[in-house]
């Protein structure tokens, strides 16, 4: 409120313009007056000319003075109360208002309060008397004490210049977009923020949409869409490409509201995120590669822990797991009251298969008797591979429950059916021991030895059939367990040797061969012979060692018995399937410098050449090479084709001692063998009667034209050193010599006839 200078020419404060203005301005000034007084305006008025300053009511209160108060009016006493920064100003602005400038009309300064403190004022004002010579005489004007709201003022700068700096600080750009009107205001840091430099802070609604990247731009205006139609906040975060081409990432809120004009607004913020993205990026990246390489490490070692305990031909558990299960299942049965049952399987010719069809085949054998075992069991019991071609079954079963013997009937109907393997069926079979126990004193390994025993007993019995275990059976085992045992000693101690049967020409009895079988002279129960120990030694897997001992000690005998004056005839060695096999037996046979022709082999007639692999081909291949001659044992009881037979080019054929032995009883008997004689004879090969054990049977076989004959009834088989004293003494001749000798001759004679 300027308080003016005393004017020259306006000394006189009620001067004649007034009194003669009359009641007319009086009236008006009061209506003024009520209007103002009611009003917070501080009314203030210099008369210059009748000298008279009028001061409102509400103008000395606004101060802090007593509405009646007397108003000094001295100008430089009032400049005392204006803020010494404002007085300069004030002084200006007061001439300038009094000179009627437009622009000073209104302005603003502080002013002390009686109370002491500053109050802001709006003074208003304007000149509205001059003198002749335009000169202001009066000036009026209203005073308003804007105190709260420069405060307010003051306040709301404050606080934009804390969120200013805040925004400034966090980079973060703010805008607000009219959707009714589609502008968006940014500001400079979202102008920044967006690489649009020189963009007008006012910007079409499209700006912000061209920025988003093409791959994120459906999705957010998606968003924005929706929260403005819903009228609700939005919250994302999506890539933009700057002006500049730059790519970022901004992560975005926004708040929905209708402002006074009822526009749809939405004001929001954006950041620039895109190195804490990366930063989050690259720890989720980390996260992820631990993760998956904890995942890894996880399933590495599972696959260790099932590699260790599971068979890798059929995936089924092996020992190691079936001795951890053992514990598991007896605890689980002895604590439920059940019984712990164990079915020990055992293929039955599966060592045939892999020797004579090879491992491929035996191995598929061995997954499909896994398959058969698996489908055959319960889902809760627990089927294992244990061993070569050995299985092992756990069942919980009821104490007084009689499936365990149907379960394995049908294991063995199963494992019985033949498998097509590449052309061939092969077929085997299974003998299952088992063994069953509960109570609390189970103990599962007991009741799995027991298993073991009863299939032993299982085998022993003639295979593919299953035998409970039987306390007597302990015994019996435990005397098999022995002499294997004693066997692998027995070899070390050299107490394997040959003995010697002689083999005579059917016609004449003179020796024609001999064949060396094996004997054991086993030091408590003296000689014994292969029944006793062969099918153990099988399983020892030693035939082939005792088969080439043999023949070492045979080619040793001979050459004693020719030193000794003895014409030596052939002599034959049996030779097992596995020793047929051995990819070494050529190198082993070049060693002992076997004279060609004078030895010849014994196989097998169930070693079909059908099924031969590589090998066991090669092996005879060399077998002629070192002039050794293949002899087909047993002929008559296995079903090799005469095909077969001739592939394998064998020298002689032995006719098995079953087809001799019933020969004087059966005209079909003779018939049988006669055809044999007829077929080695039209194919050139000799043919061997085994079994020969009376006169009958010489005679018989004399008459269907045998070629050699070998039994008890001629000589038994004998040690070595027997040998030459029983050639010596020809016994084998006595009692039938001179009888036989004419009644032959006789027979020939009239055959001679009959023939022409
Ligand atoms: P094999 O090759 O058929 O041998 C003939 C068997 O018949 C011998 O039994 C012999 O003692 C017996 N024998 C001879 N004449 C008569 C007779 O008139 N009547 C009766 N009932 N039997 C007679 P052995 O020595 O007990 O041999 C049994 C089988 O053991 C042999 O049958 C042969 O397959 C096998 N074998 C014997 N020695 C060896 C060997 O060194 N290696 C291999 N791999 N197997 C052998
Ligand atoms: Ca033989
Ligand atoms: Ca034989």
């Amino acid at each position: 409120m300027p308080v003016k200078k005393a004017h020259p020419e306006a000394d006189d404060p009620h001067g004649d313009a007034a009194a003669a203005d009359g009641s007319d301005l009086a009236e008006r000034e009061g209506r003024w007056n009520y209007a103002l007084v009611g009003s917070d305006l501080g009314v203030w008025d210099h008369n210059y000319r009748l000298d008279r300053k009028y001061y409102s009511p509400t103008w000395k209160t606004m101060r802090g003075m007593a509405p009646d108060e007397e108003v000094a009016g001295d100008y430089d006493a009032w400049l005392q109360l204006v803020h010494p920064d404002d007085r300069d100003f004030i002084a200006h602005a007061i001439d300038r208002q009094n000179a009627g400038d437009p622009d000073y009309q209104i302005f603003e300064y502080r002013e002390r309060h009686q109370d002491g403190r500053w109050i802001w004022i709006e003074c208003r004002g304007a000149c509205v008397e001059w003198d002749e010579n335009g000169v202001p005489t009066r000036i009026v004007g209203t005073d308003t004490d804007i105190t709260a709201r420069k405060e307010a003022e003051e306040t709301l700068s404050r606080l934009s210049r804390r969120l200013d700096l805040a925004l400034e600080i966090s980079r973060i750009g703010v805008f607000e977009a009219d959707i009714e009107e589609d502008m968006v205001e940014w500001d400079d840091r979202l102008i920044a923020i967006y690489g649009l430099k020189g963009a007008a802070r006012r910007i079409a609604g499209d700006v912000w949409a061209k920025s988003l990247h093409p791959d994120d731009r459906e999705r957010v205006l998606g968003l924005a869409d929706s929260s403005v139609e819903s009228g609700s906040d939005f919250q994302q975060e999506y890539r933009i490409i700057r002006g500049d081409g730059i790519e970022r990432v901004i992560r975005a809120r926004s708040a929905f509201f209708i402002d006074g004009n009822g526009h749809r607004k939405l004001i929001g913020a954006n950041w620039d995120v895109t190195e804490e993205v990366k930063l989050r990026d690259e720890l989720q990246r980390a996260k992820d590669l631990a993760e998956a390489r904890n995942l890894e490490l996880e399933a590495a070692k599972e696959s260790i822990e099932h590699l260790a305990l599971h068979d890798y031909l059929t995936g089924l558990p092996n020992r190691r797991y079936l001795d951890k299960m053992l514990d598991e299942r007896s605890a689980e049965c002895r604590a439920k009251g059940l019984a712990l049952a164990i079915l020990h399987i055992d293929l039955d010719r599966f060592k045939q298969i892999n020797d004579t069809l090879g491992h491929r085949a035996g191995d598929a054998m061995l997954k499909h008797a896994a398959g058969v075992l698996k489908n055959s069991v319960r889902a809760a019991d627990f089927v294992a591979r244990i061993g070569g071609d050995e299985f092992v079954i756990l069942c919980a079963v009821d104490a007084a429950s009689k499936k365990i013997a149907s379960l394995a009937e049908r294991v063995i109907r199963e494992l019985r059916k033949p498998v097509r393997y590449e052309g061939h069926d092969c077929r085997f079979g299974a003998s299952i021991g088992i063994a069953v126990d509960s109570g609390p004193k189970l103990d599962a390994k007991q009741i799995l030895l027991d298993a073991d025993i009863a299939l032993y007993r299982a085998k022993g019995l003639g295979r593919n059939r299953f035998e409970f275990f039987s306390a007597s059976d302990r015994r019996d085992v435990v005397s098999a367990k022995q002499l294997a045992d004693e066997i692998l000693i027995g070899l070390e101690r050299n107490e394997f040797v040959p003995f010697y049967q002689l083999q005579f020409d059917a016609r004449t009895l003179d020796v024609a061969g001999v064949e060396t079988l094996a004997r054991w002279q086993h030091p408590v129960h003296g000689l014994l012979t292969p029944d006793r120990f062969l099918d153990i030694a099988e399983d020892l897997d030693v035939v082939s060692t005792i088969d080439a001992l043999i023949l070492e000690r045979a080619l040793a005998d001979r050459r004693a018995w020719i030193k000794d004056g003895l014409s030596v005839p052939k002599i034959s060695v049996n030779v097992s399937a596995r020793r047929l096999a051995d990819p070494d037996l050529g190198k082993k046979l070049r060693a002992l410098k076997i004279q060609p022709g004078s030895i010849s082999f014994e196989l097998l007639e169930s070693i079909s050449l059908d099924d031969c692999d590589e090998a066991v081909t090669a092996n005879l291949k060399k077998l002629r090479k070192f002039g050794i001659d293949i002899q087909i044992d047993d002929f008559g009881t296995g079903h090799a084709s005469i095909v077969s037979l001739l592939r394998l080019s064998p020298k002689t054929l032995k006719i098995d001692r079953e087809l001799i032995r019933m020969l004087p009883q059966s005209a079909e008997q003779r018939k049988l063998v006669g055809s044999i004689i007829d077929i080695g004879r039209s194919l050139d090969i000799l043919v061997i009667a085994e079994g020969v054990e009376t006169v009958d049977h010489i005679r018989i076989l004399e008459e269907l034209d045998c070629d050699m004959l070998q039994g008890y009834a001629l000589a038994r088989p004998m040690p070595a050193m027997q040998i030459p004293s029983f050639i010596r003494a020809g016994s084998w001749r006595h009692g039938q010599t001179a009888a036989r000798a004419l009644q032959t001759q006789l027979r020939r004679a009239l055959r001679g006839r009959a023939g022409k």
